[in-house]
């Protein structure tokens, strides 16, 4: 009977332990330090806008292209999963573009000319001069979703409790340490490592191509009509403009930064005021004209994306005899890849098992 100890109570370990107990087999428990409910740097999950403007290439598009009809689906039949259908726009300025082909952009996939994803979503299109802000080159549009992150990961968790898994809390030190911790007092087969950002602490992976992408947003009651993207701003290479407005009043983000290999938790009020700034100019019509004193704030909040060099790692590998499967390392994308992610999770734990029959 496969004994499975998923580590991290962050999206991709909560997705990862919901598709793996939907099979009734499978005896799941979730180990975290923190879980839904915290607020916490070292957990990026509550942080997340989050929305699904997707930023793979082509060629590494699956978590992706796998994980949107599910989000749309719960979007569409699933209100109490806490996430709604939103159009999002996406303004491509043509220094940045530029930039882009010379490869320098932190979200590359997602300001392409012609992108891959505009199969995805059956309402893509380009944006008209007259719908553009004036200094952007050229945009598109297209009907994404907007995840209210406190109720999708208490929902999340919900559907786990339902399928039987264990929630646990507690901290391990060395990976395979928590194949210890399974709720049924046996040693788990597969530790599944969740980690997130913490990958880069946890004995036996210690990664350290891990870094903190740190994004500082502000959360206010202001309501936008659609959610907006841009792909680059004048005041810092590491600085984004984009708006996204929660589902079920979970607020409007205003994004934001994007500064590698920074763990400052704290936000900065200079840089909070240039995002408001940025917000009010691009979209007047968040305080009706009323510039940045018409924004009405809910928080200032700081959330560092697990960003790895190289690219997620969604691999198994044999730890002086436990079987671990690891599942980190997802940037700014890890609920728009949530489910890609945790399908292949199962199926290396199906490898997994195969290997143990032989
Ligand atoms: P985390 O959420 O960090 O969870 C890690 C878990 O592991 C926690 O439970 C932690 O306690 C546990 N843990 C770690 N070490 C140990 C240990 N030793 N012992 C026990 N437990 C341990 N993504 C999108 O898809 N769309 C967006 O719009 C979006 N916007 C974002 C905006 C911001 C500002 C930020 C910061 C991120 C954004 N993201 C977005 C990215 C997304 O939030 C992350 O990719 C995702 O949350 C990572 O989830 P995770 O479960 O891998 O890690």
């Amino acid at each position: 009977m496969p004994n499975i100890v998923v580590i991290g109570a962050g999206v991709s370990g909560l997705t990862s332990a919901y598709l793996l107990s939907k099979d009734k087999a499978n005896k799941v428990t979730i180990l975290a330090k923190h879980m839904p409910g915290d607020y916490d740097i070292e957990y990026a999950s509550p942080f997340a806008g989050a929305n699904v403007v997707p930023m793979a290439s082509k060629a590494n598009s699956r978590w992706e292209t796998r994980t949107w009809p599910e989000l749309k689906r719960l979007a569409v039949e699933v209100p109490e999963a806490g996430i709604h259908e939103m159009k999002s726009r996406v303004y491509r300025r043509k220094k940045d573009l530029q930039a882009l082909r010379e490869q320098k952009h932190a979200i590359d996939g997602l300001f392409l000319e012609n992108p891959w994803y505009k199969s995805l979503f059956d309402d893509f299109r380009e944006l008209s001069r007259d719908e553009l802000p004036e200094d952007v080159a050229s945009g598109c549009e297209f009907g994404s979703v907007c995840i209210n992150t406190a109720i999708y990961l208490a929902w999340l968790v919900g559907q786990c409790l339902a399928n039987g898994v264990v929630l646990k809390r507690g901290v391990v030190k060395y990976v395979s340490e928590a194949a210890s911790w399974s709720h049924t007092g046996n040693k788990a087969d597969v530790v599944i490592n969740a980690t997130g950002l913490m990958a880069s602490k946890l004995g036996g992976v210690m990664d350290q191509k891990m870094v903190p992408v740190r994004g500082q947003l502000v959360v206010v009651r202001n309501e936008i009509p659609y959610m907006t993207t841009r792909s680059g701003t004048d005041d810092g290479e590491d600085e984004l403009v984009y708006t996204m407005m929660r589902a079920a009043g979970g607020g409007t983000i205003l994004g934001g930064t994007y500064q590698k290999g920074q763990w400052e938790s704290q936000p900065d009020p200079n840089v909070a005021m240039r995002i408001m700034k940025r917000a009010v100019a691009e979209m007047p019509e968040l305080t009706h004209g009323k510039g940045v004193e018409g924004l009405d704030i809910i928080r200032h909040a700081v959330g560092l994306r697990p960003w790895r060099e190289g690219g997620v790692r969604i691999e198994k590998e044999n730890m002086d005899g436990t079987w671990v499967v690891h599942n980190y390392g997802h940037a700014g994308w890890g609920y728009q890849g949530s489910f890609g992610c945790a399908e292949r999770v199962v199926e290396l734990v199906h490898e997994i098992q195969g290997c143990a029959k032989l």
